[in-house]
Parts: structure tokens; C-alpha cells; sequence
């Protein structure tokens, strides 16, 4: 026996996970396929991050059509809480309920808000969460955040002012980052214009290796393989994986645990149960509902630049505003549904315009961004079971994903720049995501009481295997409008709990 349990990728997911079992005293051993994103000059560089691509990886994935595309995502110790916005917000109380959208219904979770709540709040404190309690309208039951929210530069208290004049409740966003604007001077965050979608240089975001594996491993009972991808999982006779095979840096090999955890994202951990598939098991493992891959979400994602070209926008550290307030409702008697959720943008400055536009002239980059507030809006898509993960010929993965809800997104963007026209923007740009945007990618092995209808129970174990668990992205049957990465945390905390319970005494 290698460990007893092993967890495969380190993510918020996996990483979490490890960090909440390491008291334990359980042998725990992580598998991540990629090394400690390192440390440099480059970390905040924009021409590197969006351009070259240097922390992404050049993987080739398929859509549906069969064309090739580079996904941006990043293989390293940390999983993609690495690259970050750190806004970390909780589920709504009715996004665990059915849900009726303009293109149909989202299901209810087989667990509710409160069975999350205490795990929302232990992930928060490790993840130095800041925000103010009862400011968010939509905001789910809750008590104070451990640390108070970052203060608006003044351009953003500003409209923060203007907002609440038009009728608005915006509110500063949750965010993860060791902060204290009490005492700059001793703050590990300097509040840099690198923070959204960049890798911190100074260990100063709470990302998952900073706030779940480097914590784990301070336990000697854990321990972290890197450049270690595992390849498959291998099924015994009574119903429980036995082994996984994983290429390492001395080869390949195989690893035996007594439990095991699918933390590789949700795309990876869906594709590797696809390929472990065996005689036993001919469509995948877990597989036998036919459900693994299906129902991949990754939001409706609109970037919005809003330009008034009279005003300079001086800000550094843009990240601190959100409003809720066309969540639950777009508040038109024709459109009685969600529209969704509005977040700043780590402020765009010319490098950022210029890496991810290089034909836009360096005087039009250098004019937008001197005069722009940036936004980052985001819709739900809802579980279709014709989107999913899937693998080609050569066992590479494939993604079919049709977007639904759209016409939701299209009134979010429209009210937005009703919005910012009245605060004085005359000029405002948007951006649709496309599908190498899988930042937000959900639910492809979601979790449900129905066997044939879900891959994992509620307790986020596999319905066929015994032995087999999942702690990342991928067990949510939906997605919500809000970021994921704090209810992976915390659902990841509430796996630890069911491991333990399972697993106690036998350290
Ligand atoms: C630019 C950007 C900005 C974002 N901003 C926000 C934000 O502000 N708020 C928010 O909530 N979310 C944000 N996200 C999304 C967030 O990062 C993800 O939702 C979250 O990291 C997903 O957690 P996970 O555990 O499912 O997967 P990941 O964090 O991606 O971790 C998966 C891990 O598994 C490893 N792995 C994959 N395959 C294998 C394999 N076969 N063997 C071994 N290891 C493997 C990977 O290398 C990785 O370390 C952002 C993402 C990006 C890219």
C-alpha cells in the first residue's frame, strides 16, 4: 500500500482536501502532473501570461467538430487557483433549489446550503477571505467574514457611490488574498495591477498551494509527487479500485491506495475515468449510467471594457466591486428570470490589452486603459447532457459544448451598459469567452442520490465503486452565476470529514 488515501491533482479541490486530512495522521500521498509554478520576473509579465502562454498549457483539445484548440489552463502545484481572480463567494440559498431560466430548469443538490455553511466557513478562514456580511442582497445566511474587504480606490468608491444612487446594492467583492489595508506597509499583498489571471510572485493570493498543499506537507504523514500524471485507474472484482498507473519522472508505475480521489479538474478527472475504461467497465469506469463527462458547464463569461474618455482611471488594484442585483431576477415583467453576476476586472492596462490583442495599435491600448473600468460578467449555463467531455481516437479529450441561456446573458450585458452609460461611460465593449475558456469548467461527474442519473452519491462517492471519491469541479449538477472555487473548498472539506468518519482509527 502506497498511502491510504491518494488524491490525485492538487487544486482547490484536491489541495483543500489534503490540507483538511492531514491531522489525520492518515497517509496521505498527492499526484499532480505539473511542478511549483516558479517564481520570477515573469510571473508578472502580461506578454507571458496571455500571449506566450508560458504557465498554460499547449495541450490540443477537440471541440465538437473535431477542430483543435488550446484550452487556457495551467498544469501546476496549486491546480488553477494558481492564475486566480481569488473572488470567492458562496452559493446562493436557492441555487441548491430547482431554478427556472429563460432555456429551462437547473436541478436541486442532493445537499443543502447548510450542510455546506461550516465548511464555507472554514474554507474562508484558510483562504484569508475578506468581505462584509449583509451588504450582498443575495447573500445566503452567514456570519462576519474573517477579514474586513479591501478598501475601493477611489475611482471605484466613486461608482460604488453612483450605483447605490441609481438604486443599486453593489458590494465589495469576497476576495482570498493576504491583505491587511490597516497596515500596507507589513501586508504580504501589495495590491499589484497582476493579480487577476496572473500567478502571484509573492505567495500573497490564497490560492491551493499556498492555503492547502504547503500547510498538508508541514504534516510528515503527507506527501506531494509532482510531474506524476496519472493515466488510469484500474477496477477490481468487487467493485473498488485497486491501483492507479501514473507516468512520473522514473516512468510509469502504479500506485495502491485504500481510498482514492479524483481532484484532476473537472475535464481531467472526467477524461481519465473514460480511459481507464476495461472489459468489465467498456464505456469508462463509474460509467455504468453512461453519465461520466455529460453536463460540463463553464458560465456565460463576458469581459466589459467601459471607457469615459474625460475621466482618467487611476486605479491599481480594480478588483473590489460586485453587484448582485440582476441575480434571482432581471427585474422585467417580460423576462421573469436570472440574468446573473457582475464583478470588476483586475484592472486592464496596456500590456494586458496589447498581449491579448497584439493588432490593436500601443497608442489605443495606451488610451483605453488609461481611461477604462473594467468588468467581468457571468450567466449560468445550465446541465445539458449533450455537453461533455469525451475522447477522440487518439485518447485526447474532446469538448462538446453548445451554450444555453444565452438570451440571459445578452439582457445581463444590455442592462450593464444601460448602467454605465447613466454613471457617465459613454463608450462600453464586450467580450464573449469562447471555448477555450474553461476557467469555471463543472459538472461532469455529478453528484445525486439517483444511480442513473448521477456518477457520484451525495456523499461524493462513486455509485459503482466503493472506493473511489471526487473532490473537485466536477461533482456540481449545477453551476450557479458565482465563481466555483470556494464551494469546491469547502465541499472538498466536507469529503474530508466523510473520509475521516470512514477511514478513522485505522491511522
Ligand atoms: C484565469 C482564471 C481566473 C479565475 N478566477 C476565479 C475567481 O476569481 N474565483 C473563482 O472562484 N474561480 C476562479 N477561477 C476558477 C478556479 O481556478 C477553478 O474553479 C478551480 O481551480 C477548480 O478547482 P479544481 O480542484 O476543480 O481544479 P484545479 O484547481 O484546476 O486542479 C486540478 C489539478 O489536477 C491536476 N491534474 C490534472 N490532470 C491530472 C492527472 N491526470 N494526474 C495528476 N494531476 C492532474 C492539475 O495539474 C491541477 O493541479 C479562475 C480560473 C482561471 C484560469
Amino acid at each position: 500500500m502506497d498511502a491510504d488515501v491518494i488524491i490525485i491533482g492538487s487544486g482547490a479541490g484536491g489541495g483543500t482536501l489534503a490540507r483538511a486530512l492531514a491531522p489525520s495522521g492518515l497517509s496521505i500521498l498527492i499526484l499532480e502532473r505539473g511542478d511549483y509554478l516558479p517564481r520570477e520576473l515573469a510571473n508578472w509579465d502580461a506578454e507571458t501570461v496571455f500571449n506566450t502562454h508560458r504557465y498554460h498549457t499547449d495541450e490540443q483539445w477537440l471541440d465538437g467538430a473535431g477542430k483543435s484548440f488550446t484550452p487556457v489552463t495551467g498544469y501546476h502545484v496549486g491546480g488553477n487557483t494558481k492564475f486566480y481572480g481569488a473572488a470567492i463567494l458562496r452559493r446562493r440559498l436557492a441555487d441548491f433549489s430547482v431554478r427556472r431560466h429563460v432555456d429551462g430548469e437547473t436541478p436541486s443538490w442532493p445537499i443543502g446550503y447548510d450542510d455546506l455553511a461550516p465548511y464555507y466557513a472554514q474554507a474562508e478562514d484558510w483562504y484569508f477571505a475578506h468581505g462584509q456580511a449583509g451588504t450582498d442582497p443575495t447573500e445566503p445566511p452567514r456570519a462576519a467574514y474573517p477579514y474586513p474587504p479591501l478598501v475601493h480606490e477611489p475611482r471605484i468608491q466613486g461608482i460604488y457611490t453612483a450605483l447605490r444612487a441609481q438604486g443599486l446594492h453593489p458590494f465589495a467583492l469576497p476576495l482570498a488574498l493576504h491583505r491587511d489595508d490597516t497596515h500596507p506597509a507589513r501586508s504580504p499583498c501589495i495590491r499589484c495591477n497582476t493579480c487577476d489571471g496572473f500567478p502571484c510572485r509573492l505567495h500573497a493570493k490564497g490560492d491551493a498551494e499556498v492555503c492547502g498543499v504547503a500547510p498538508a506537507l508541514a504534516h510528515a504523514n503527507v506527501r506531494l509527487l509532482t510531474g506524476t500524471r496519472v493515466t488510469r485507474l484500474i477496477a477490481g472484482p468487487e467493485q473498488r479500485v485497486v491501483a492507479l498507473e501514473a507516468d512520473g519522472p522514473d516512468g510509469a508505475r502504479r500506485f495502491q491506495a485504500r481510498v482514492f480521489v479524483l481532484a484532476a479538474g473537472a475535464v481531467n478527472s472526467a477524461a481519465l475515468l473514460l480511459r481507464s475504461r476495461d472489459a468489465a467497465h467498456p464505456s469508462g469506469l463509474a460509467n455504468a449510467s453512461g453519465q461520466v463527462g455529460r453536463n460540463y458547464m463553464c458560465h456565460l463569461n463576458s469581459a466589459c471594457i467601459a471607457i469615459d474618455p474625460r475621466r482618467d482611471n487611476p486605479t491599481v488594484f480594480q478588483k473590489t466591486l460586485a453587484i448582485n442585483d440582476f441575480y434571482a431576477h432581471s427585474g422585467d415583467a417580460d423576462f421573469p428570470y436570472p440574468l446573473g453576476h457582475i464583478q470588476n476586472l483586475g484592472k486592464v492596462t496596456p500590456e494586458i490589452l496589447r498581449a491579448q490583442r497584439p493588432y490593436f495599435p500601443r497608442a489605443l491600448c495606451r488610451w483605453a486603459a488609461r481611461h477604462s473600468v473594467d468588468w467581468w460578467l457571468t450567466t449560468e449555463d445550465l446541465p445539458d447532457p449533450e455537453n461533455r467531455v469525451t475522447l477522440a481516437a487518439d485518447q485526447s479529450i474532446q469538448q462538446h459544448y453548445r451554450p444555453n441561456n444565452e438570451a440571459a446573458h445578452r439582457r445581463l450585458c444590455t442592462r450593464w451598459k444601460t448602467v454605465l452609460h447613466r454613471l457617465g461611460f459613454p463608450l462600453v465593449f464586450f467580450q464573449r469567452m469562447d471555448i477555450r475558456a474553461v476557467a469555471h469548467q463543472a459538472g461532469t461527474l455529478r453528484f445525486g442520490a439517483d444511480p442513473m442519473q448521477s456518477v457520484f452519491d451525495p456523499d461524493c462517492r462513486s455509485h459503482e465503486l466503493d472506493n473511489l471519491y471526487v473532490a473537485d469541479a466536477s461533482f456540481m449538477p449545477s453551476i450557479s452565476a458565482v465563481n466555483p472555487s470556494l464551494t469546491i473548498m469547502a465541499n472538498a472539506l466536507r469529503v474530508a470529514d466523510i473520509l475521516h468518519r470512514r477511514l478513522a482509527g485505522a491511522a
